[in-house]
């Protein structure tokens, strides 16, 4: 499952570089698939959704910092927890039961990502 800010964030800025796939987004800015990832043009992903890596999206919040659920492997491949919840002064980074996935599928995220590691 991905990790979800709640809106108790602070916007601190805390857990934006602590995140291997950057996943994290401060709040009104745009973001892509390819930013800190291996990913690039048009692909599909392992949900089986069809992207454009290098297009800008819409931000999923225009007032707090947001995680991307896409990019979010709860730092499964790169860490042993999720970094942006132990960093969080306020404990705002919480577990999004509407982006429940296995360990496995993870995994399988984070290798698409990060073929090379
Ligand atoms: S759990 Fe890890 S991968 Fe997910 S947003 Fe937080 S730091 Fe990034
Ligand atoms: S560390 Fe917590 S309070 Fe700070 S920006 Fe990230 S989610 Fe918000």
């Amino acid at each position: 499952m991905a990790i979800i800010i709640t809106d108790e964030c602070i916007n601190c800025g805390a857990c934006e570089p602590e995140c291997p796939n950057t996943a994290i987004y401060e709040g009104a800015d745009d973001w892509r698939y390819k930013d800190g990832t291996s990913l690039e043009g048009k692909l599909v992903l392992t949900n089986g959704k069809e992207v454009d890596a290098d297009e800008a999206q819409e931000p999923l919040s225009d007032e707090i910092y947001y995680i991307v659920p896409d990019k979010c492997t709860e730092c499964v491949g790169f860490h042993e927890e999720p970094q942006c919840a132990a960093v969080c002064p306020v404990d705002c980074c919480v577990p999004d039961e509407d982006h429940v996935e296995s360990e496995e599928t993870l995994l399988g995220k984070q290798k698409f990502m990060h073929p090379d590691g």
